[in-house]
This record gives C-alpha cells, sequence and structure tokens, in this order.
C-alpha cells in the first residue's frame, strides 16, 4: 500500500482538531468504499479516459464493465467527464440525465483533479449522486399543484402563484386595481353527456386557446375549475378596462367551434370582481368574481361584483325564482288578523296578509317577498291571488255558517300593482266570482300610490267606490301625503301606522301623532284603524280617545283561515276590549 499523505486534509486547516489522528496507509479503492454513493477515479492521459478505481455504488449504477458499451446512454458520463477534465478546470459539476429501466435517472455529478501522484499527473474523482427521487418529486408536484394537464393553463393554485408574481414583478401605477374575470361555460355538462368527455376536452381546449388570444399582455388565464376560466387583468381604468376585456371575451366567443362534425355555440356566464386595491388579497377577488359570475348564470348578464351587495342580490335572486314557483303552485297562503271595534269589541273584519313558506328558503316574511314581487312584476299575479283569495274565503265562511258573517277582509294593494294592472275590474271579477258583497272587501293602500300617480289613483278609487268597496290608507302617518288630496278622495278609513301606536303611552310625540290623526280624521269624517296594539293598556287608551278600531297581538296574530273563522264565531257578540 502506498503512501498518498497529499489527500489528507491538512491538520491546520480542520480547525477545533488540535492533534490529527494517525493515518492507515488505505487503497484508493478503500478511500471510495467509504462513500455512501457512486465514485470513482480516473485517469486522462493522450485523450484516454481510463477507470482507476471504483466503489460499488458506482458499479451498480455506472457498471463500466463488458455490458456497458452495450448501453448507448453509458458514454454520455465518459463524454461529460472528459468535457470537464479538457475544460481546464479543477474541479467542476454537472447534471447527467440517463434513461433508467423506470424513466429518467438524475445524477448531480463532480469531478475534480486529484493531487498529482507518484508518477500518475491526471487522477480525478468522480462522484454522483443520485437525485431521480427529488426531481421527479418535486416536478411532479409542481406540475399537478400548479398547471391543469388538460390545457396546460395554471390551475387554480398556479392561477394563484402568477398572480403573486405579476403583482411583484410588474410595473403598477398609483392607482390601478387589478381585476378578476371569472367565465363559466354555461351548456359544457351537456356537451360532455351528449358527446363524450373528448369532446368536451376538445372544446375546453379550444375555449382556451380562444381565451388566451382575447388577453392582453401581462393578463393570466387559468383553469380553474372543471368548465370555469378566469382572467387576472391589470386595470388602469377600472370598470371599463375590465369591460373591454370582457367584450373581447364574448367576441372570441362568439363564432360556432367544430366539434368533430359538429357546429357547437358556446355560451358562457362572465362575472368580474375589481380589487379594492393592489394591497387586496387576490384569493378573495378571485372568490368574489366567482360568487358575480353565480348570479350571472342566472342573470343572463355580465355581473360585477360590489361589496356587500352580492349576497343581498343573491337572496334576491333565489326568492324570486321560488316566488315565481310557489305562485304557479298555489304555495301562498293568506292569514287573517282580526279588526277590532273598539267601543264594542266585536269583530268587525280581518286583514288579509300573504303569507309563505317555501320548502329551502323557509318562512320568508311578506316584507321581503313583496318588495322582491314589487320588483320583478310578480306583484301582478300575487296582488290579484291575494284579491281573489280573500273573496273566496269571505264566500267559504258564509257558507260554514250558514249565513253571510258580518265581517269584512281587508285586502292590501302595491302601489305598483296599481300602476300596472287594472285593480277596479281584478277586484269586480274577484267579487263577482266569490259572490261577495263589494262592502266586504276593502281595499288596503299606501299614501306612495296616490303620491306617484293622483290622477291615476284618484280614477281608481272611484272605479273602486262604484263597487261599493271601503278603501283604508295603511300605514298613515309614514308618507307625504297632502291633507287636501285625502280631502278630496273618496277614502273611508285611516289605518295609523304602527310605529306610532306601538310605543304611544312612552313617547309624547307619538301619542301627540296619534292625537292629531284622530281629530284630522274626525273633521274630515273619516274612521281611524289603530295598528300595533300589544297590550290591553293601549287597547284602553285608544278606545278613550275615541279610537274606531283596533289591530294587534293583543287581540290576536293573524291566522289560517280556519282559526280565523273559529276565532270570530267564538267572539262575535260576548266580546269586550
Ligand atoms: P301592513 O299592511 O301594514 O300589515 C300589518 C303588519 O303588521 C302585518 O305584518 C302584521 O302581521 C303586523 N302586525 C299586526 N299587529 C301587530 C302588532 O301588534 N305588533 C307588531 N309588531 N306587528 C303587528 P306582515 O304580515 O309581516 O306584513 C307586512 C306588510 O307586508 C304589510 O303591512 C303589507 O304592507 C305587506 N303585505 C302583506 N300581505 C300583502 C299582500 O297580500 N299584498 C300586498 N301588496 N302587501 C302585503
Ligand atoms: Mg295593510
Ligand atoms: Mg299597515
Amino acid at each position: 500500500m502506498r503512501d498518498r499523505p497529499d489527500i489528507t486534509p491538512k491538520v491546520e486547516l480542520l480547525p477545533g482538531v488540535d492533534d490529527a489522528h494517525p493515518f492507515h496507509m488505505i487503497s484508493m479503492t478503500e478511500w471510495l468504499g467509504a462513500l455512501p454513493h457512486p465514485a470513482s477515479t480516473f485517469s486522462f492521459q493522450d485523450n484516454v479516459l481510463k477507470v482507476v478505481a471504483v466503489n460499488g455504488w458506482f458499479r451498480k449504477y455506472f457498471s463500466p464493465d463488458a455490458s456497458e458499451p452495450a448501453r448507448p446512454q453509458a458514454t454520455e458520463w465518459r463524454r461529460r467527464i472528459v468535457e470537464s477534465i479538457l475544460s481546464g478546470r479543477d474541479s467542476d459539476s454537472f447534471e447527467l440525465r440517463r434513461e433508467g429501466t423506470l424513466g429518467p435517472e438524475y445524477f448531480y455529478c463532480t469531478i475534480g483533479r486529484l493531487p498529482e501522484l507518484e508518477g500518475q499527473p491526471n487522477l480525478f474523482l468522480f462522484t454522483a449522486l443520485d437525485r431521480t427521487s427529488d426531481r421527479s418529486i418535486v416536478k411532479n408536484l409542481r406540475r399537478e399543484l400548479l398547471s391543469d394537464g388538460l390545457t396546460a393553463l395554471p390551475n387554480r393554485t398556479g392561477f394563484g402563484e402568477e398572480i403573486e408574481d405579476r403583482l411583484a414583478n410588474m410595473s403598477w401605477p398609483e392607482n390601478a386595481q387589478f381585476g378578476i374575470i371569472a367565465i363559466d361555460l354555461s351548456r359544457f355538462s351537456r356537451v360532455n353527456e351528449s358527446l363524450g368527455p373528448m369532446a368536451g376536452d376538445e372544446l375546453l381546449i379550444t375555449v382556451a386557446k380562444r381565451l388566451k388570444s382575447s388577453l392582453r399582455q401581462g393578463d393570466v388565464l387559468s383553469r380553474i375549475g372543471g368548465n370555469d376560466f378566469a382572467i387576472f387583468a391589470k386595470l388602469n381604468n377600472g370598470l371599463s378596462d375590465a369591460l373591454h376585456i370582457v367584450q373581447r371575451i364574448r367576441d372570441a366567443l362568439n363564432y360556432p367551434i367544430r366539434l368533430s362534425d359538429l357546429q357547437i355555440r358556446v355560451d358562457c356566464a362572465i362575472g368580474c370582481a375589481l380589487s379594492a386595491s393592489l394591497t387586496e388579497d387576490p384569493e378573495d377577488v378571485v372568490r368574489k368574481a366567482q360568487a358575480a359570475v353565480k348570479i350571472a348564470k342566472r342573470s343572463g348578464k355580465v355581473e360585477i361584483y360590489r361589496n356587500g351587495v352580492l349576497k343581498e342580490a343573491q337572496r334576491r335572486f333565489s326568492v324570486e325564482s321560488r316566488l315565481r314557483d310557489a305562485l304557479a303552485q298555489g304555495g301562498l297562503t293568506l292569514a287573517y288578523q282580526p279588526l277590532i271595534h273598539l267601543q264594542t269589541g266585536e269583530i268587525t273584519g280581518f286583514e288579509a296578509l300573504a303569507r309563505w313558506n317555501d320548502e329551502e328558503l323557509g318562512d320568508v316574511s311578506p316584507a321581503e317577498f313583496i318588495a322582491v314581487a314589487e320588483e320583478s312584476g310578480l306583484i301582478t299575479p300575487l296582488g290579484r291571488w291575494a284579491a281573489y283569495e280573500a273573496a273566496q274565503a269571505l264566500s267559504r265562511w258564509d257558507a260554514k255558517f250558514g249565513q253571510p258573517l258580518p265581517v269584512g277582509v281587508n285586502v292590501n294593494l302595491s302601489p305598483i300593482q296599481m300602476t300596472r294592472d287594472d285593480v277596479a275590474s281584478m277586484f269586480e271579477e274577484a267579487l263577482r266570482y266569490s259572490g261577495i258583497t263589494g262592502n266586504r272587501l276593502t281595499a288596503e293602500l299606501t299614501e306612495s300610490a296616490i303620491v306617484a300617480d293622483p290622477e291615476k289613483a284618484r280614477k281608481l278609487l272611484f272605479a273602486l267606490k262604484d263597487l261599493q268597496m271601503p278603501i283604508a290608507m295603511d300605514d298613515f302617518g309614514t308618507g307625504y301625503s297632502n291633507l287636501a288630496s285625502l280631502h278630496s278622495l273618496p277614502i273611508d278609513i285611516l289605518k295609523i301606522d304602527r310605529s306610532f301606536v306601538t310605543n304611544m303611552l312612552d313617547d309624547r310625540d307619538k301619542e301627540v301623532m296619534v292625537k292629531t290623526i284622530l281629530s284630522l280624521a274626525e273633521s274630515l269624517g273619516l274612521h281611524v284603524t289603530a295598528e300595533g296594539i300589544e297590550t290591553q293598556q293601549l287597547a284602553h287608551a285608544l278606545q278613550n280617545l275615541g279610537c274606531w278600531q283596533g289591530q294587534g297581538y293583543y287581540f290576536a296574530r293573524p291566522m289560517a283561515e280556519p282559526e280565523a273563522f273559529d276565532y270570530w264565531r267564538a267572539r262575535w257578540n260576548f266580546e269586550t276590549v
């Protein structure tokens, strides 16, 4: 065994080691055998590379024996080693990729010149660290994590990374924003179902290409879900920039896509969300755009997310569509709340109040669904239904009792319904159909109905009077109607709004308001109903003030039709306030 003192590190170069252990005389092969990865030494002379010594790992992976020439890629590492040596550097490294039996293998290789040994000037140490599993894990993970295999676009995660990258590395003017445009291919599932998943894939790829063509430099397109795409866009001019991109998207998808023998038109729903600032979390903006696209699917329009509006709008849309079904399928009912003659305690009538319990939405309050009905135009069928139903209820009660009950029913009219529908004919038909006389059906309308179009309201009120119907002014005190107009209109009853009545005993202003309305009514010859009577004390106070009629939880809550009838029959002639 030869002594090779120069391979040993110098003692003074090893900090903390004061006394070097005496080294042993060991062979080159033994040195290499101590390494846990392929290693070998080569000599390079006259342009010929020769193996001097190898360890077991090297033999296993690089097999420099007879079988070697049969593997063409085996020459690659030799070529790279020679290249490194010829470069004249004392040490070098490179990555070696070769086809292994289970796919590509990656080695991190180093080659370094060894100190000259007696008569052997060109000796080199070669090591190779197997990086195959690290490389493939990282590569697969990144690929799977960040991109969509079909379109090669970034997926949702990749999209997030791309956005972060753009936000960090693009130049952004001071008041710039970014926007997310979400695109949902509406009929995609039908293509998948009818033409098969291959056609579906082809469609997605084509759409991806077209969408890509509508992008500007710096925009990012991604496929964030099955048939959902999203675009990140820098906006220098806020919404108007976003709408330009939307227009380009529509143009790009406008002409049909060819799938085998078929021409398919892609419908898409588009929703946008704009960042409040560049520091807003892009994930939040993506979510908002996705929420907007959901609404767009129902509305058929491009929807822009605005803070806070979304939840309400979503709710409104579902209330509207469920209400439409409910009206078509008879899903609404009327509840009847007794109206009490405050001096005698008699039940003079009932107010019919619409009730809706929906399978999905549960109980929806009239305040909510009447507003939606007014916005959507559903108030016309709803109002018609309520008028017919109320008149029918009266006729059913009459039939049950064997003769006409000495009570009437009040029906609420929406101002929108009054402008859109022929309310007078509606009541005429409802009365005729149920055989009820007009004096038993009171129309409750609000001041706003008169303010909106006084002339039309006037005509309607007179038409209702021709039907003998009493007319009540609902929620009185909350609107702006001038007293002169009240005087010239055929109004019979003022219903003082609950907001004045309920707390009137604790609030002087309210009490004054109630008293004023009572004296105004007296001077105009009108009856007054007080809404929202919740206590006996209040009932007595109003009785003492000479108020004609009362309504409220103290007497009874609104009840279903049969209960209302029982309530009336149990009390009529016996009631005291
Ligand atoms: P409104 O016509 O002023 O009806 C009176 C409302 O006050 C009813 O609310 C009733 O349940 C409630 N109420 C009665 N007594 C009391 C009480 O002592 N305390 C309290 N806190 N509330 C009391 P509801 O049923 O929720 O109806 C709300 C509004 O919805 C109605 O106000 C009416 O404007 C509208 N509405 C209900 N049904 C119809 C309908 O068929 N057509 C139209 N156009 N509007 C309707
Ligand atoms: Mg009312
Ligand atoms: Mg009211």
